[in-house]
C-alpha cells in the first residue's frame, strides 16, 4: 500500500461536475488500496473575487484580514469534495490547515510553512479515511490564519507528502503536463516526459505558472516525487525529479514572467554599506528582490536598479522614500511595464554557447535587451513588457526548431 498525495487545481474543481470528476479520480486512487490525502484550491476565479471583493470595502486592509477572507475558499473545496465521495459511499473527512495544525510564520500573503503536526491526518489515515485538506492556508504562533501566496496549494500539496513520507505527489492541474514554454504563445511547444528539480524550480520561480516555485524547493529538499498530470485527460503528465536524462537540446524551457516592475534609485553614495541598508529595509519589510543591477553614475554617486514584483512598487516606493534622509539618493525611478524571459536547462553550465544563441534570436527579432541575469541553469533578460511574447517564439524558435 502506498500513499499517495493528489492536489487539485482550482480549474479542476470550477463545478459540482469537475468536482464529482476530481471524485472520481480520488476514488480510483484510494479503491486502488491507498492512503490518500487530497489537497484542493479555491474553486475557479473564487480567490480573484474575494480580492474583488476586499478591494470594494477598502484599498488598504491589514494583511491579517486578508488571509481570514481569502482562506475561505479553499474550505468551501475540500467541504464540497468530501460531500462527493460521501454521495460514493467512501469514507473521508475534510480539515482545515488548523486542524491539521500546519504551522507557518506570520508572514501574512506570503507565509512558509514551519512543520506540519502529524496526529489528526494520522489518525484519519488509520481509520482508512481519505482526508482532504485545505491548500493555500497555514496557522501562526498566534493562532492566526496565514496563506502562503497565490499559486500557495501547491505548497501545501508537497509539504504534506513531505511530511508524511508520502510515496507520490501529483499536481492535478488543466493543462497536462510541462511544456517547454507556454503553448498558448508557441502552438509547438513540446511536453516533457521529466524534468529535474533544478530546471523546475528555474523556471517555475521565472514565471512559468504551472507549480509554485516554493512547492519545487521543498519537493527538491525532501526528495519528494512530484508529477504534474491532468485532471481531465487520464494520460502520463511530467516527472519532476532528480536525474533525468539529459535530452539532445540542452534547454528545458522558455519562461516569462510579467509580474515585476523595475526600480531604480539614482544618486545613491558611493560608500560601503549603501546596497546592505537598502536591501535589508526591503527584506525586512518582507519584498522580494529579483535581478539587482549597480552601475557607477557621474561624481562619486551609483545607481542600483532591481526589480520586484509589480504588487509591491507602491510599498517599495514608500519605504524608500521614507527613508530618503539616511539612504541619501537623489530620486527613484519606476517602470512597470517591464517583463522578463529566460532560458531553463542544465546542460547550460557547460556550455556558454546558449546565452549568446539567445541573444542572437533577440537581435534577430529587433528586441532591445534592458538587464542580463544568470545562474547556473539560467540566462533571464528583462525587456519591455510588449516586446515579451515575440521574445518566446524567437527564442523557442531557436533553441527548439533550428538542428
Ligand atoms: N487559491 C489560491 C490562489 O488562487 C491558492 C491556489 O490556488 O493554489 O492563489
Ligand atoms: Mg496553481
Amino acid at each position: 500500500m502506498s500513499l499517495i498525495v493528489q492536489k487539485f487545481g482550482g480549474s479542476s474543481v470550477r463545478d459540482a461536475q469537475r468536482i464529482k470528476g476530481v471524485a472520481a479520480i480520488i476514488a480510483e486512487t484510494y479503491l486502488g488500496g491507498n492512503d490518500v490525502i487530497v489537497v484542493l484550491s479555491a474553486q475557479g476565479d473564487t480567490t480573484d473575487d474575494l480580492l474583488a471583493k476586499a478591494e470594494e470595502i477598502n484599498d488598504h486592509p491589514s494583511k491579517r484580514e486578508m488571509d481570514m477572507l481569502l482562506s475561505a475558499g479553499e474550505q468551501v473545496s475540500v467541504a464540497l469534495c468530501a460531500m462527493a465521495l460521501e454521495s460514493m459511499g467512501l469514507p473521508c473527512v475534510s480539515l482545515t490547515a488548523w486542524q491539521v495544525g500546519i504551522h507557518t510564520n506570520s508572514v501574512h500573503r506570503e507565509a512558509r510553512i514551519k512543520n506540519i503536526d502529524s496526529e489528526r491526518i494520522r489518525m484519519e489515515l488509520d481509520q482508512h479515511r481519505i482526508v482532504l485538506v485545505a491548500g493555500f492556508q497555514g496557522i501562526d504562533r498566534k493562532g492566526d490564519i496565514t496563506t502562503l501566496g497565490r499559486g500557495g496549494s501547491d505548497t501545501s500539496a508537497v509539504a504534506l507528502a513531505a511530511a508524511f513520507r508520502a510515496d507520490l505527489c501529483q499536481i492535478y492541474t488543466d493543462v497536462d503536463g510541462i511544456y517547454t514554454t507556454d503553448p498558448r504563445i508557441v502552438p509547438n511547444a513540446r511536453k516533457l516526459k521529466e524534468i529535474s528539480y533544478d530546471e523546475m524550480l528555474e523556471l517555475a520561480s521565472q514565471g512559468a505558472q504551472v507549480l509554485h516555485n516554493r512547492s519545487v524547493e521543498l519537493a527538491k529538499k525532501f526528495r519528494v516525487d512530484l508529477e504534474v498530470l491532468s485532471s481531465l485527460e487520464r494520460k502520463p503528465g511530467t516527472k519532476v525529479k532528480e536525474v533525468t536524462k539529459v535530452e539532445k537540446t540542452n534547454i528545458a524551457g522558455v519562461a516569462k514572467d510579467v509580474t515585476l516592475a523595475r526600480v531604480a534609485l539614482v544618486g545613491l553614495q558611493h560608500n560601503p554599506g549603501v546596497a546592505f541598508q537598502v536591501f535589508d529595509l526591503l527584506g525586512k519589510h518582507g519584498i522580494n528582490v529579483d535581478i539587482i543591477l549597480q552601475s557607477i553614475g557621474r561624481e562619486d554617486t551609483k545607481d542600483i536598479s532591481f526589480t520586484i514584483h509589480r504588487k509591491d512598487l507602491e510599498e517599495c516606493e514608500h519605504i524608500l522614500n521614507e527613508h530618503k534622509e539616511t539612504l541619501k539618493f537623489d530620486h527613484i525611478e519606476t517602470d512597470s511595464g517591464i517583463g522578463k524571459v529566460s532560458v531553463v536547462g542544465v546542460g547550460l553550465m557547460n556550455n556558454c554557447g546558449v546565452a549568446a544563441k539567445m541573444f542572437e534570436a533577440l537581435y534577430e527579432a529587433g528586441i532591445n535587451i534592458q538587464m542580463i541575469n544568470t545562474s547556473e541553469i539560467r540566462v533571464s533578460v528583462l525587456l519591455d513588457e510588449e516586446d515579451v511574447n515575440l521574445a518566446v517564439r524567437a527564442i523557442h524558435a531557436k533553441f527548439f526548431d533550428e538542428v
